[in-house]
């Protein structure tokens, strides 16, 4: 068995993982950093198969801090690297539809989002129809759109960035392999073991496995509930190009913006067909197009109707089943170990500032940028849900 060591693991080397080693070297830490990942092209990984939205059109003032922080980050992307780095941010707004049944959660979401200092307006179906020429709003009783600082970007753009200036980096190691166990003993964590059979020795262990963070836990003998949820998104051409329109979000559930030359669309199953995936699965959900979204496209869209489907890719949200919101801080049951993950479906948008927040916790005891207390882990065990309930 080969052994090393470092002063800080951290598992998982994409978006969120990649984050936090990045913003503890640039807090000033001058210990050693290993990042280990087990699929250095991120094929499998959520931040690349991610729709790469960010939006402040969350429930909980919590979640829509950490959106603007990483809106300040992709705002002056270029400042934070001695490289040039293009993020691709575009910003079309989000556009969410409630029907009659969802009025009163979106004016209450939105009374939230303003006192956070979003620029979101509340629309009625004739201000949607004013605005919106294409969209159809039978059935549709209000919008919330989002004017300044929501749309999407390149995760992968961003992520590429962090590698970079994290291998240009002398205290840190970028890994490639998997890891099998953190091991802990007497309720501290002393290394990590390898699937090759290495072991790292080390004090401090960060758990940034995206999808696979509750398998990882669970080998590790600890409880963390992270699961992979498979999701589906569609790439499809139509005639008319709305380049302007903003991530619309129909009351389904369903979603679509543009991309490219053609536009990418999904939709979350039902609760009651949603469960954990086989980690291993990939394969896109084809029937979901055919039987649920392009029949709510077409409705919604009436452009829609002529399409033509082009592609489709499955990824894996990392899915926090407990409240669907993210975890963030130190693990109770092992010292010296933190978690990044759970973000359940919003974590291109929020790793990067909730890396930062962690990053801090791990250096000075106390986060600084971004107040990350409701997201502890230990909220798990005392029962306490932190439900976030605009979920896409
Ligand atoms: C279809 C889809 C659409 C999405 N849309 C959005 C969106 O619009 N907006 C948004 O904010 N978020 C979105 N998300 C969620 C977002 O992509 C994720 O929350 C985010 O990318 C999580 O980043 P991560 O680094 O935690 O996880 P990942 O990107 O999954 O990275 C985890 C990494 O850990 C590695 N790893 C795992 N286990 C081990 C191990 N044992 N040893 C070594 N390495 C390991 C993996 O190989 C992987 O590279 C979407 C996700 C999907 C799947």
């Amino acid at each position: 068995m080969t052994h090393h060591t470092c002063d800080i693991a951290i598992i998982g080397g994409a978006l969120a993982g990649a984050a936090t080693a990045w913003h503890l070297a640039r807090l000033g830490y001058d210990g050693d950093i290993a990042v280990f990942e087990r699929d250095p092209g991120f094929a499998q990984a959520a931040t690349a198969l991610s729709a790469s939205g960010i939006r402040q059109q969350f429930s909980l003032a919590e979640n829509i801090a950490l959106s603007r922080r990483t809106l300040e980050f992709l705002n002056k992307a270029s400042d934070h690297f001695e490289f040039e780095t293009d993020v691709g941010f575009h910003e079309n707004g989000y556009l969410l539809l409630a029907s009659e049944a969802g009025r009163e959660t979106l004016a209450a979401n939105h009374a939230v989002q303003k006192q956070c200092g979003a620029d979101v307006v509340l629309l009625d179906p004739v201000g949607l129809q004013e605005r919106f020429s294409w969209l159809n709003t039978d059935g549709v009783a209000a919008g919330s759109l989002g004017l300044a600082g929501e749309g999407w970007f390149d995760a992968m753009a961003l992520l590429s960035a962090f590698r970079r200036a994290l291998k240009a980096n002398c205290r840190v190691s970028l890994v490639t392999g998997e890891v099998a166990e953190i091991e802990n003993t007497a309720g501290r964590v002393t290394g990590i073991r390898l699937a090759n059979d290495s072991r790292w020795a080390c004090d401090t262990a960060v758990i940034a496995a995206g999808p696979s963070s509750g398998a990882l836990a669970r080998a590790s003998g600890l409880d963390l509930p992270v699961e992979p949820r498979k999701r589906t998104v569609f790439f499809f051409h139509a005639r008319e190009r709305y380049a302007e329109m903003p991530l619309t979000v129909d009351p389904s559930g369903l979603y679509v913006r543009p991309e490219g030359d053609g536009y990418i669309t999904g939709m979350s199953p039902h609760p009651d067909e949603d469960g954990p995936a086989d980690p291993q699965d990939f394969e896109p959900d084809w029937p979901l197009f055919e039987d649920s979204i392009w029949p709510l496209l077409a409705t919604r869209i009436p452009a829609f109707e002529a399409l033509k489907l082009q592609s489709a890719w499955a990824g894996h949200y990392e899915y926090n089943p407990f409240d669907r919101n993210a975890l963030i801080g130190p693990v109770a049951e092992s010292g010296g170990l933190y978690v990044i993950s759970g973000f359940s479906g919003h974590g291109v948008q929020q790793a990067p500032s909730a890396a930062e927040a962690l990053a801090e916790r791990i250096l000075f005891g106390q986060f600084r940028t971004t107040d990350c207390t409701a997201f502890s882990p230990d909220r798990i065990a005392a029962g306490r849900r932190f439900a976030e309930r605009n979920i896409i």
